[in-house]
């Protein structure tokens, strides 16, 4: 059995008030959201993370890219995998990596922006929108048991 965050990044580990900046000067990533996303995580045993947002089009060694490895690694987490496909029919790639991967029993996606995931009935319910992960509310009025319990850990951890 395996379970899977399906990850974006601006709007769930930053906001648009984040001063933090990246070796190329875009919006950064805060320590406290990747903290968290890493209790969370951890507290419910997922197993990977999978990259849905646009920086998975990054390459793997542009210096952006390994900002994201590195702020995700000073918390224990790493990147596992990409979605495949467009960025903006996030929707798509998550249902393509979900047949690629039947092990996977167990899914919740947190993102800013509900894209095309409205057609997928499956991802909706397991949908988690954010305003910085910090501002967390379901997408769909009758969410998975999976999205429940995240969205819990979330509201229930301290920042300070
Ligand atoms: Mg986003």
């Amino acid at each position: 059995m395996k379970s899977v965050v399906f990850l974006d990044v601006d709007g769930v580990l930053n906001t648009r008030t984040t001063v933090k900046r990246t070796p190329y000067g875009y919006t950064g990533i805060d320590d406290a959201r990747v903290k968290i996303l890493a209790n969370a995580f951890k507290r419910y045993g997922y197993d990977e993370i999978i990259l849905s947002s646009d920086w998975k089009e990054l390459d793997e060694k542009h210096m952006d890219y390994l900002y994201l490895v590195s702020k995700l690694g000073q918390c224990g987490l790493k990147i596992s995998g990409h979605t495949p496909g467009s960025s903006r029919k996030r929707g798509k790639g998550i249902n393509e990596y979900l047949n690629l991967h039947p092990e996977i029993e167990e899914f919740v996606i947190l993102d800013d922006v509900t894209f095309d995931f409205g057609k997928y009935e499956k991802l909706w319910e397991r949908l988690l929108i954010t305003n910085g992960i910090e501002n967390v509310r379901f997408a769909s009025r009758t969410p998975a048991v999976e999205a429940i319990l995240f969205l819990d850990s979330i509201k229930n951890f301290n920042i300070n």
